[in-house]
């Protein structure tokens, strides 16, 4: 499982520690000392889950997370709170704000990578390496490969991370905006229909063996995979 990280956090040689134990883990880390600054790099591209210590200068951490949540291109990302007081209404306060999980110092690296790879979990199934089975297709992260049945499918970068996401959010219509926030990472640079090439895409290649039905255009709304008839 690799994610992107956005670590929040001011004091330098904690950032340090939880930036080497989370690069060794595989995740790729961004760093940021304010929720300034955080905000700078969460306009810029989307993480996968935010690191938010509490005790920020100027904006804290909590601030910033209520900010977060309330913004509808923010508010799916996953945000674990890092916090020096165990007190507990603390506690309750960081996850009234919306944080998925709440952690405090000193802890085990160990710990904290158990609990990303949780959250990653619960949140955004497709960032981590559990082999997804869907109408046939299954699909294995961590060796990148797709199979229908025997036949091995042959899928570039995109309509993997495409079918991915799909795969794991099976049922549900997706507008061309939301896949383009969770599957490009982000939707600022990139046009819409971008996401119509890549669905076409994916389709020829599920044709061979004939899956290609299970991705399903809804009119005026977007794309979903499902394994009944579409409408
Ligand atoms: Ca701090």
């Amino acid at each position: 499982m690799t994610a992107n990280i956005l670590l929040v956090e001011d004091e330098p040689a904690i950032q340090e520690l939880i930036s080497a134990n989370l690069t060794r883990a595989g995740h790729t880390v961004v760093k940021a000392s304010d929720a300034e600054t955080a905000e700078k790099i969460i306009h810029e591209a989307l993480p996968d889950l935010v690191l938010l210590d509490w005790m920020l200068p100027g904006i804290s951490g909590v601030e910033l997370a209520r900010r977060m949540r309330s913004d509808e291109r923010t508010r799916p990302i996953p945000i674990i709170m890092l916090t020096a007081r165990s007190d507990e209404s603390d506690k309750v306060a960081g996850l009234e704000v919306g944080a998925d999980d709440y952690i405090t110092k000193p802890f085990s690296p160990r710990e904290l990578v158990a609990r990303i790879k949780a959250v990653l979990r619960r949140r955004t199934p497709q960032a981590t390496d559990d082999v997804v089975e869907f109408g046939g297709l299954r699909l294995d992260p961590a060796t990148h490969r797709v199979n229908a049945g025997a036949t091995l499918l042959n899928l570039g970068p995109t309509e993997f991370r495409l079918l991915h996401f799909l795969m794991t959010h099976p049922e549900r219509v997706h507008s061309r905006a939301q896949l383009l926030d969770q599957v490009w990472g982000d939707h600022v640079f990139i046009e819409e229909r971008t996401v119509d090439v890549h669905i076409r895409r994916l389709r020829s290649v599920l044709e061979l063996t004939r899956h290609d039905h299970l991705v399903q255009t809804v009119r005026g709304s977007g794309y979903r995979i499902s394994s009944e008839a579409p409408v």
